[in-house]
């Protein structure tokens, strides 16, 4: 006979995470800056008891369990609570993204069916658009209080605070079945319609502990974090979670996302460590260099959601900031992995340390991965052989939301990417499945090219795409968009390829434009990109 463990049972619900933090970090602080201009603070305690106002507040609106609750907004206190009083209460958080297009937001709410709508008063206009496309919506709720709402709106609209103000707070979290949906996040869908990620309070929860620990994302309650990441890209790489699982205090950015308010945000709370993509860290470096500052209290920051350029990583760690390189994805959760060091990596020079750090790392126990060939036979961890890399673990995705096609193959999630894998297991993208460049047969890694060139002094942004090329097929064509006020030729930029990479890889031209597309989640936006240069003919052809 089956010997069971003789452990308590508890369900891993997202509410227990926020009670944690109420009871053992209750004064610790969570502070926002907000649409109305000003910075809000208050504390753990303050926010579970406003979830919980929240969560009967849900109730009183007639929303049940497993009913879709929509958010537009940004990283803010509010947006907290109902990332806690609508998974809390059994209800799924879903998260839209508010940059997409207003059909893609409409498309997307619908598919979800949510009842109700949370949003910032930014994005009011964005609401006044959409909500006539939007039948099922029963309500649109104005996060702010009475004296901020609009005098005058297309739409019949709730106040946040008066539907808080009507409740006691006298609420208990109900416990249910933790495998029950939590929150829902829809890819950006760059072909295609958005797909839904629907995640479960278990997923979410194993997800919350795995990535908090030291070789992950290395969460302390000695921490102060502000994740860049919006709220509304995959819950911030699950930072709103993580954090208040180590009680560490909290500060939200709202809609100032520059490089000179980030920068002031991070001085006067004393950020210890944050996260984002690398187009953020963009803007805030400008800033720095230029007004040549430094900052006081920051010391690491996650940069994930695309390839974090090798020269950006040197140009924080300049200023003492540690970049640790993560790589997820919606359909995880989305951590994957982090490339953090090895004990016998400590004796290492700056250029060996490097290279590691520039990989996207290795795997954070609960998820498994390998790389496989076109014929699905899988292949040597080298970190020379390049093939499909697949997924699979706790927090990675099973099917999409209603959507019965399984996206598996043979259990396992293709995540559309291109990576090798070395010895150690560091993983490393080599591209996105449609973005690599295959010139005669052999692949081209776009974003090798596109790190080269970003450490460029006269580089403010780079991409490699393909180009049509009546031998090759494809050829790489750099586009590049220049720092204001710098100046360099084709010839120059192409001539600082040589000895980086093989020759054959080096691009046929250079286009220089004024702006590259970035996506809704703020990468470049290469499928724009190709259409844009679709009939480009390069000086080779
Ligand atoms: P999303 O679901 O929008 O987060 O996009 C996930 C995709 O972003 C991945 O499949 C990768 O193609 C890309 N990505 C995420 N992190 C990285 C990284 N560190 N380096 C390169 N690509 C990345």
């Amino acid at each position: 006979m089956a010997l069971m463990g003789q452990m308590m049972s508890a369900p891993l619900l997202i509410s227990s995470i926020i009670k944690h933090a109420a009871r053992y970090y209750g004064s610790t602080e969570i502070v926002s800056r907000r649409t109305e201009g000003d910075l809000h603070r208050y504390t753990y305690r303050d926010c579970e008891l406003r979830a919980r106002k929240l969560a009967q507040a849900l109730g009183a609106l007639g929303v049940k369990q497993g009913e879709r609750v929509g958010t537009l907004a940004w990283n803010g206190y509010r947006h907290l609570e109902v990332y806690y009083g609508v998974s809390g209460m059994g209800a799924v958080c879903h998260t839209v993204n508010p940059r997409l297009f207003p059909e893609q937001i409409a498309y997307i709410v619908n598919h979800a069916e949510d009842g109700y709508i949370f949003f910032d008063l930014t994005f009011l206009p964005l609401v006044e658009g959409v909500a006539p496309h939007c039948p099922n919506v029963r309500g649109w709720v104005a996060m702010t209080d009475r004296a901020h709402m609009p005098a005058e709106a297309k739409v019949p609209l709730l106040c946040y605070e008066e539907l808080l103000d009507a409740q006691d707070g006298n609420y208990e979290w109900p416990q249910f079945d933790e495998n029950l949906a939590s929150s829902l996040c829809y890819t950006s869908g760059t072909t295609g319609n958005p797909k839904g990620a629907l995640y479960s309070h278990r997923s979410t929860v194993l997800h919350s502990y795995a990535s908090a620990m030291p070789d992950a994302l290395g969460c302390s309650a000695s921490d102060v974090i502000l994740p860049v990441v919006p709220m509304f890209h995959v819950n911030a790489w699950g930072l709103p979670y993580s954090v208040p699982l180590v009680g560490a205090k909290l500060v939200l950015p709202g809609p100032k996302l520059d490089g000179a308010s980030l920068y002031e945000l991070f001085e006067q709370e004393k950020v210890t460590f944050s996260a984002g993509v690398p187009t953020v860290w963009l803007g805030l470096l400008q800033h720095v260099q230029a007004n040549q500052l430094k900052f006081s209290t920051f010391r690491r920051t996650v940069i994930g959601g695309s390839a974090a350029p090798p020269a950006m990583i040197r140009a924080l760690e300049a200023l003492d900031v540690e970049v640790i390189h993560a790589w997820g994805m919606t359909e995880m959760s989305p951590l994957g992995t982090s490339s953090k060091l090895l004990a016998k990596h400590q004796d290492l020079s700056d250029a060996e340390r490097h290279k590691i750090q520039e990989k996207q790392g290795r795997v954070i126990y609960g998820v498994d991965m390998k790389i496989v060939d076109g014929e699905g036979k899988e292949l040597p961890w080298d970190g020379k052989a390049f093939g499909d890399l697949l997924v699979r673990g706790p927090w990675i995705i099973d099917r999409y939301f209603r959507n019965d096609a399984s996206p598996l193959v043979d259990g396992w999630f293709p995540t559309g990417d291109v990576a090798t894998i070395d010895a150690d297991g560091f993983m490393q993208i080599t591209d996105r499945s449609k973005d690599v460049i295959k010139s005669g047969g052999e692949w081209i890694s776009s974003i090798d090219i596109e790190n080269v060139a970003a450490a460029h002094p006269a580089v403010h942004m780079a991409a490699c795409i393909s180009a049509y090329h009546p031998k090759w097929d494809e050829r790489p064509l750099l586009v590049v968009v220049k720092k204001p006020g710098a100046e360099v030729s084709r010839e120059q930029l192409l001539q600082f390829f040589e000895g980086k990479v093989a020759k054959w890889w080096i691009p046929d031209d250079v286009a220089f434009v004024t702006e590259i597309p970035l996506t809704a989640t703020g990468k470049m936006q290469k499928l724009r990109l190709r259409e844009q240069f679709k009939d480009y003919k390069l000086p080779t052809a």
